[in-house]
């Protein structure tokens, strides 16, 4: 499909489309037919027309469930219950540090998985509070295990739980494996 050049070239008497757009040169169409000729074609009526077509499509796409109801399903279907602790924990994709890292599409959102289950269970994470764990198990996503605090609270929690680390990553290690 190409531009014309020159509208009257082709059906001169013809000034509008059976719909009633002008023909005109920016509003004009043509494309070859089978037989090396050339049919004219209204730009404005192929717009409609092709916008017609997408909003049929639009209608015969399944709906999406609601956001936090995919959000709750992609929390269980990444996640596996641990009997002896009561842990629910996180299998899918992880983030360093052990935490689950989370995506919804089509919004393409990300989440901490252990945050997202917070959120699910108990509604919106105030701002600047943390989820932290009771169960000190970090890809632990079971609402039960987790509560909100401050950064300083993480802090003491850490210390409380002899968790406390230094910023050298060496010292850390040293420190899991004697706990
Ligand atoms: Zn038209
Ligand atoms: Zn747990």
């Amino acid at each position: 499909m190409a531009l014309l050049s020159g509208v009257a070239l082709i059906n001169k008497s013809k000034t509008h489309c059976n719909k009633g757009h002008e023909f005109t040169q920016s509003n004009t169409a043509k494309w070859s037919n089978s037989k090396g000729g050339y049919r004219r074609g209204c730009v404005a009526c192929m717009r409609i027309r092709t916008a017609e077509i997408a909003k049929r499509r639009a209608a015969l796409r399944p709906a999406l469930a609601p956001f936090r109801e995919r959000l709750a399903k992609s929390l269980s279907d990444n996640s596996i219950p641990e009997p002896n602790s009561g842990c629910l924990l996180w299998i899918g994709a992880v983030k360093p540090g052990g935490y689950g890292n989370l995506g919804i599409k089509p919004e393409g959102r990300t989440y901490i998985a252990h945050r997202a289950a917070y959120e699910v269970a108990y509604g919106t994470i105030p701002t600047g509070l943390k989820v932290l764990h009771k169960c000190d198990n970090p890809p632990c996503i079971n609402p039960l295990h987790l509560f909100l605090g401050t950064q300083l609270d993480n802090i003491r929690d850490c210390v409380s739980k002899g968790r406390h680390v230094s910023r050298r990553k060496g010292d850390r290690r040293i420190q899991r494996e004697g706990v």
